[in-house]
């Protein structure tokens, strides 16, 4: 399947392969978590089953000190696909390099 999609011709191309055709590709982590709010009459203090949320989280490397980020709900599916496309893309530079390293053409003269 191919990363972008030629316009046809005389359609406005504004844009429009960043937004549309443009698979997000990140690397990251993100995480579901629930929360306790502190109240101590609040089922939360008790119940796990009852603790607030989930929250999607992202966590991010910024000048060597881990920052958390909360996402709604459709930025985390988005961020779980763009995640899994750069592990996706990272498998294939692996499995490229192993078939063309071993390639003779790298071999020493003898
Ligand atoms: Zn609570």
């Amino acid at each position: 399947m191919p990363l972008s999609i030629q316009p046809k011709p005389g359609e406005d191309r504004t844009n429009q392969r960043d937004q549309r055709h443009t698979v997000p590709i990140l690397r990251a982590r993100s995480s579901k978590r629930t929360k306790i709010c502190g109240n101590p009459r609040c089922h939360c203090a008790r119940d796990p089953a009852a603790r607030h949320g989930p929250y999607y989280e992202w966590s991010y490397l910024k000048g060597g000190r881990l920052h958390h980020r909360t996402l709604t709900p459709k930025q985390a599916e988005l961020m779980r696909l763009a995640i899994h496309s750069y592990r996706k893309a990272k498998k294939l530079l692996r499995t490229w390099e192993a078939h063309t390293s071993s390639s003779s053409k790298f071999n020493a003269p003898e």
